[in-house]
Parts: structure tokens; sequence; C-alpha cells
């Protein structure tokens, strides 16, 4: 950002804006689009114009009944009187992504001033990449920015097809997105050690990448969550009526056997909150893990687990944390989730460098207030996954290509 003249230009941005809207089509969670800020006041003080790109919603998938796109409930105006609230400065909309009036808009925007094209999603040239629709978008504006890391794993129109039509000193990074990828070089290029993993949440099948990357990078590797007892069967416990993934069984014995080859240490939860049903009005107690009744299924880890958890992250200096310890939605579910996100801070306290990613553990952050005691949480779940993982991410391939 910061090497780019934008005196005069029109940056043409790449932004999240796909915020969360009540039936009023008021904004509940304005999170993403407070973190666009700087990057769009940048271009503005520094004597340029912003023209803005964002999806919002899945619109093509929900269509009116005539097959109409619901302009009513996705148009990005809905955003138009808060964003120019936030910025302080008037933002004009422009009811079509790509045409004649955009085009017009465009062209007749001052330095200072910002525009905010409609959906790009109501266009199904978006999500195809087509080449044709990314060249008019292009043809918009003289810079090309991406700040939104929460679609960089997409290669879409917007977020990455349509980079290659500006010179390669015309395109860059926003700020925001330029701290992901800072925060997650952090961890995947020399990290301390001991460098420990958290992953939790529902299933194997959607870690199984990201598990088998963390056995070449981490030094321990703790698993709560559903995915857990997929583990903890594997290994002969009796789960009760715990979510359990049968096929991945073999799976799981695999990666306990990698593991051990590697010497990464694997931490399953000792003990667990178990339940009668999956309700907050449940009944529950604290059962082994390996020993719960049929009947009865585990929806938290347990305090021994939690103590054991806590001891390994405490002794950690890098952690990265992705997915809940059990079914924190449910508050008497929720202590697992909670204990570990303060110690997650705490150990962060003591110097250690700590990421929190994915939609659920970034939620329980937040929800705790601990979001700032932590050293970075990112704002893109798939993206940062993916990156984890060791892909290459389209949006930012195009960027630096
Ligand atoms: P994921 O999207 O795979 O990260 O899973 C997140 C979801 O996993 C959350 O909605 C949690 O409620 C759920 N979850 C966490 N632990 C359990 C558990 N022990 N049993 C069932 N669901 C769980």
């Amino acid at each position: 950002m910061k090497k780019i003249d934008f005196q005069g230009k029109k940056a043409i941005m790449r932004v999240d804006f796909n915020v969360p809207l009540d039936k009023q089509y008021n904004i509940t969670d304005e999170t993403r689009m407070r973190e666009a800020l700087p990057t769009i006041k940048y271009v503005l003080d520094n004597g340029g114009a912003v023209i803005l790109m964002s999806h919002l919603g899945r619109p093509l998938a929900k269509l009116n009944e005539d097959g109409s796109v619901n302009v009513e409930k996705f148009t990005l105006n809905h955003l138009t009187k808060p964003l120019s609230d936030m910025l302080g400065v008037p933002v004009k909309f422009c009811p079509e992504t790509v045409g004649e009036t955009a085009s017009k808009m465009s062209a007749a925007l001052r330095p200072g001033e910002v525009l905010m094209l409609e959906n790009t999603r109501f266009q199904k040239e978006e999500e195809k990449g087509d080449l044709e629709f990314s060249r008019k978008l292009a043809s918009l504006g003289e810079i090309y920015v991406n700040d939104a890391f929460g679609t960089a794993h997409r290669a879409h129109a917007s977020t990455t097809v349509m980079a290659q039509f500006f010179p390669k000193e015309n395109r860059t990074f926003g700020f925001l997105m330029e701290s992901e990828i800072e925060n997650a070089g952090k961890v995947l290029n020399n990290p301390d050690s001991p460098f420990t993993a958290i992953t939790g949440g529902a299933k194997v099948s959607d870690k199984i990448v990201l598990l088998e990357r963390f056995l070449d990078l981490v030094d321990n590797i703790i698993i709560g969550g559903g995915m857990a007892y997929t583990f903890v069967k594997a290994q002969g416990g009796q789960v009760g009526n715990s979510l359990v993934e049968e096929d991945k069984l073999p799976l799981a014995i695999e990666l306990l056997a990698k593991a051990a080859e590697k010497g990464v240490r694997i931490y399953l939860p000792i003990d667990s909150v178990a339940a009668d049903k999956f309700d907050n009005a449940a009944n529950f107690q604290n059962v082994a893990s390996n020993t719960i009744p049929d009947g009865w299924m585990g929806l938290d880890i347990g305090e021994e687990a939690i103590a054991a958890f806590e001891e390994v992250i405490l002794n950690s200096k890098t952690i990265i944390w992705n997915g809940p310890m059990g079914v924190f939605e449910m508050s008497n579910f929720a202590n697992g989730t909670k204990s570990i996100a303060v110690a997650v801070a705490k150990a962060t306290k003591n110097g250690a460098f700590s990421l929190v990613g994915g939609g659920d553990s970034v939620a329980a952050v937040n929800q705790m207030g601990l979001a700032d005691q932590v050293s970075f949480v990112s704002t893109g779940g798939g993206a940062m996954l993916e990156m984890l993982e060791g892909k290459e991410l389209p949006g930012i391939k195009a960027v630096t290509a």
C-alpha cells in the first residue's frame, strides 16, 4: 500500500462487507466494515478516490420466485449510510456492478470521494471468474487494491481474476490483507517452539488436511470438540452416543501413528462433560472420555482435560487455535472453550504468539472480550485454514504474481 502513489488516482478496492443484517436490514455486526476502514482512509488521505466492490450474502442461491435477483434483500445500498457515518465522508452508491452507469459514476469520481458498486454476486460472472466481466470491473479504476482476506481463497472475478488487468506496480493488498498474510507467516515460517495447535469443532473430515499439515509443523496437537471422539473410539474407547465419524476411524489411527513417528504429541480430552441429549437443558455429568455410557454424549471437555490442555498451552511459545472445545453455543457446554480462550490469552501475556482463526473460535474469543489479549484474530476462516494447510490462495497469487 505505502509504495503506491494514490494522488489523483482511482483505487478499485475489493473489501469483505459481507456483514450480517437483521430483518430491517440494520447491520448487527459491523466488524468487517470497520476492519477495511484504515485502507479506505489511507487512499482518501493520500489524494485518491475509492471504488468499493464486495459481495453480500448469496443472492444467486436465493432468487425471487420469478428467477430474478432479490435486490431488496441483498443490495449493498444497505451499507451506504452506515459506511458514510463510519468514514465521515458521503458514500455514493452505484445500482449496478458494471455497465454504463458504473462507468459514468466512476469517471466522475473526484479525489476524496467514495463510490460503492452493487453486490458483485448479483452477476453470475463473478463466481465463475469470467474474464470479460473482470475486464469491465478493472476498467473502472486505475489501481487494484485487495483487502478481502475472507474471500482470498476464491478465484472470483473481483477477488482474483481482475488483478491481471493492472500492471504489477498498480495492484496491492490492503492493510488488513497484509496483516493476515504477515501473521500467518509468523506461524508458518520459523515459529518459536514449543508450537501447539489447538483444534476442535464437529468434524474430523473437515480438518484432515489441516491435521496432516500440523504434523509437519508443530510439537503438540490438542484435539477437543466433537472430533475428539472419533480418535477416542479409534483407540478402543467407549464414547456412548458422542459424535463419531465411523468411516474416519482408520484415518484417526493412521494420524495417531504418524504423530508418534514424527514425535508430535497428541492430547485428547481425558474426561468429558456428557449429556443425555443434545440440549442445554439435558442432564449432564463429568465422565472419562473413553467410558461414556450408552445414551450419553460428550458435549464439552471435562475438568481434567481442561487442566491438562492448559498446561500444554501455558508452556507453548507459538499457538494456533481453530475450533471450539465443545458445544459452546449452549451455556452448560461452553466452559471448555472459555477456559481454553483464557489459557491462550494467559500464554500470550507470558510472551507466546497466538493466532486464532475460524468462525467459532473467533466468536468465543470475542464473546469473552479476549480478542485484544491474543496476538492475532484472523478475519478469514476458510482462507486462513487454506493458508495454514499450505495452499496457495488465488487472491494472494493474483496480486503478487
Ligand atoms: P466446525 O464448524 O467443524 O468448527 O464445528 C463447530 C461446531 O462444532 C460448533 O457449532 C459446536 O457446537 C460443534 N461441536 C463442538 N463440540 C461438539 C461436540 N462434542 N458434539 C457435537 N458438536 C460439537
